[in-house]
């Protein structure tokens, strides 16, 4: 075979997204050129243009580089030829549409900037897994052209936001082409004229994702920004951008001919699309509108994630107005009418539209994403069935779990393949497969993640001498923070979005004890931070300053830093390499969480708030709880309760395990704590269960409700 045609494979193997997943693909592109694959910021296609057919030969025959492309090229075939689960036989052949997966963001790689946080990940894990599992899915999304904003922080700490151009030709997507090759659009009408928009199309293993671009020269200046960034604009860009999501998506699908047997809203983003959904019922099926949207709630599936009264969009009566009209018309309805659906009140005029309440209307199938966020989501939204109980509100929950290939070392499943049996990655949601981790050698375990801290380590510096030399500090500072960090130390890793109720700055409100903690002889410590706040939090980005410059100071410096622009790939390197990772939520705000689960299978060991997931994870052995499941109603005192049994569990118990070593230098308890951990939560708070539970208490059921009404 000449070398050309491997140059080809990779170019083929880059088009499909699949690699994100598979860490043995990527060390191709790595293997092959290390800095210029980090200057590309790990995109392939990128990668590639720049790549010369000669350099290649030298480096194919060193590392083996050609078989392992033939290699990953078959394994990509086998993947898409095997059997998906309408093939299978049972009920899920019912399945033989897909589901059309709605999500304002998908977060699938750091190469592809189309999310900014936990909802976006949790959509591109969700639709990871569907296609591992060879459920029918469809993405449906947005392609923003300047993403979510880049952070830095300046010389004072304060965080600076910018905004990058995608690449979009270096995409590993591309523009849906109709029969004569135009680029296919799709058009909606609304009062303030008709937005249009490109499709753009994606392969995800199995499954395909559409995304939406309003930047095309039919569109007016304001609605070619529509999709340029991700939560940018003001109440107008959003109302548009959410038509263009949840109608567009649709209207796009119609275009290619997709027909979806479920619907399913991943956050109240997509809403529209039940409206939407309800017209074609009603145009091209005859049905009238009692009917269409008896129907459309039966095949729909709606996630709420969270509960705090402002993560759910509601705009002005006069705005949905605008927006929707030319809709409401073509299902016959007065404006009013639909608006009222998204009301709690119906009628009441200074009552605002919610996008929330107009799912919870018009869906029969609700979650929120985790036990004890479907309970607050119930007592929230009880005041839309006011007649009914509280535990009789039909919103009921299925916890999210993460795609384990994605957020798993290589390192670590190559363990887990020599000592579990390769059929593991088979198997990931089912418990019995985690048992064998009681089995490993403790310093076999222990070793392979004090590799994992110290690339996390070697990861930091790097980021912290560019960071530093950015903020043109002296060759001194530079050379000081190349030598940051240690591996002897507790590594306590913090990562979110600044959000206050995340609290990250709750240790700081007893400087004493911190100053203490850190200056505890013979039991180092040390915090790695990261994450963004939000362009408009000014409280947000106050926390992340004084981390900063607390951070300055002695004895903390060189022991807590902070990274910048929180994204997958800084993630993946803290997740993989921590020891602790903390999470300080004021319970019950945090819905799930997700970065804790991705600690989970690399073991690392989770210090919680007994908040969202960890809630029903927590069972005595297999981490740490910060305080009890009773909270005070002044967030005050709850924030020095629970800063006082934060710095208790670390004090009393974190410290003195981690640093109990035997003869070999093994922490043989925090050992067993470590496989407590993996054998406990890896399989249930995988996004396989995740989606498995989507599939089997959702899916399937609207799948048959279509079935049974199809005319
Ligand atoms: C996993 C992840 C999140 C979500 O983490 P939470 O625990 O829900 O805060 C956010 N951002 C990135 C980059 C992630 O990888």
């Amino acid at each position: 075979m000449s070398q050309k045609s491997y140059v080809e494979k990779l170019r083929k193997l880059s088009r499909n997204l699949w690699w994100t997943w598979h860490p043995e693909v990527i060390a191709i592109y790595r293997d092959l050129n290390p800095v210029r694959w980090r200057g590309v910021h790990h995109s392939p296609l990128a990668f590639l243009e720049h790549f010369e057919e000669w350099e290649l030969v030298p480096r194919a025959e060193e590392m083996a580089i050609d078989s392992r492309i033939n290699y990953a090229f078959n394994r990509l075939q086998e993947y898409t030829k095997a059997p998906r689960l309408t093939d299978l036989g049972g009920p899920s052949s019912l399945m033989n549409q897909p589901v059309a997966y709605f999500s304002a963001e998908f977060g699938l790689h750091e190469s592809l900037p189309i999310y900014s946080g936990g909802l976006g990940i949790l959509a591109g894990d969700h639709i990871k897994s569907a296609s591992d599992l060879g459920v029918p899915l469809v993405g449906i999304g947005l392609l923003y052209f300047h993403g979510y904003f880049r952070q830095y922080l300046d010389s004072e700490g304060r965080q600076r936001e910018a905004y990058g151009h995608t690449d979009l030709e270096h995409l590993p997507m591309e523009r849906v082409r109709t029969e004569d090759k135009e680029w296919l659009k799709i058009a909606i009408e609304t009062e303030e004229g008709v937005i249009h928009a490109g499709v753009w199309r994606a392969e995800v293993g199995r499954c395909t994702m559409i995304l939406l671009d309003s930047n095309v020269e039919e569109n007016n200046e304001f609605d070619r920004e529509l999709t340029a960034t991700l939560y940018g604009g003001d109440r107008k860009t959003r109302i548009r951008q959410e038509l263009l999501l949840g109608v567009g998506g649709l209207r796009a699908l119609a275009a290619l001919n997709i027909e979806p047997g479920a619907l399913h809203l991943n956050e109240g983003h997509s809403t529209f699309a039940l409206l939407e959904h309800a017209r074609c019922l009603m145009e091209r099926d005859g049905l009238d509108w009692d009917e269409a949207r008896r129907e459309v709630s039966q095949m729909s599936v709606f996630t709420t994630h969270t509960p705090v009264e402002a993560g759910h969009d509601r705009f002005d009566p006069a705005l949905v107005k605008q927006t929707l009209s030319p809709l409401a018309k073509r299902v016959g309805r007065s404006i009013d009418e639909i608006i009222d659906i998204g009301r709690i009140h119906p009628g009441n005029q200074a009552e605002q539209f919610c996008m929330t309440t107009f799912a919870l209307r018009s869906v029969n199938t609700v979650n929120g994403v985790s036990g004890l966020h479907g309970r607050v989501s119930r007592r929230m939204w009880n005041r839309l069935w006011p007649d009914r109980a509280e535990h009789e509100v039909p919103i009921g929950h299925i916890t999210n779990g993460v795609h384990v290939p994605t957020w798993m070392a290589p390192s670590v499943a190559q363990l887990f393949d020599a000592r579990l049996g390769h059929q593991w990655r088979d198997k990931i949601h089912d418990p019995e497969t985690w048992l064998g981790i009681h089995d490993i050698n403790p310093s076999e375990l222990w070793e392979a993640h004090q590799l994992l801290k110290s690339r996390l380590i070697s990861f930091a510096r790097r980021r912290l001498v560019t960071q530093a030399t950015r903020r043109k500090e002296g060759k001194e500072t530079v050379a000081d923070v190349s030598r940051f960090l240690s591996s002897q130390a507790l590594t306590i890793g913090f990562a979110r979005r600044f959000a206050t109720y995340k609290r990250a700055d709750l240790l700081l409100g007893d400087m004493e004890r911190l100053t203490k903690f850190f200056n505890n002889i013979g039991y180092p410590v040390q915090f790695v931070f990261a994450g963004k706040a939000h362009p408009a939090d000014e409280p947000g980005k106050d926390v992340l300053q004084s981390l900063f410059q607390l951070s300055r100071e002695e004895p903390f410096r060189g022991r807590m830093v902070i990274l910048e622009d929180y994204d997958i790939n800084v993630a993946r390197h803290m997740v993989q390499g921590v020891d602790i990772w903390l999470n300080t939520p004021r319970r019950p705000l945090e819905a799930s969480g997700t970065s804790g689960e991705k600690v989970v299978m690399n073991g690392g060991l989770n210090c919680s708030i007994l908040d969202g997931w960890w809630a029903e994870a927590y069972d005595g052995s297999n981490g740490f709880a910060i305080g009890t499941k009773n909270h005070h109603r002044d967030p005050e005192i709850q924030d020095q309760r629970d800063r006082d049994a934060l710095f208790s569990v670390l004090e009393h118990t974190v410290v003195p395990i981690y640093f109990d070593r035997d003869s070999e230098g093994i922490p043989q308890e925090w050992v067993q704590m470590m496989k407590n951990s993996i054998a406990t939560m890896a399989w249930r708070f995988s996004a396989n269960r995740m989606v498995r539970d989507y599939l089997d208490q959702c899916y399937l059921p609207a799948a048959c409700a279509v079935q049974r009404s199809s005319r």
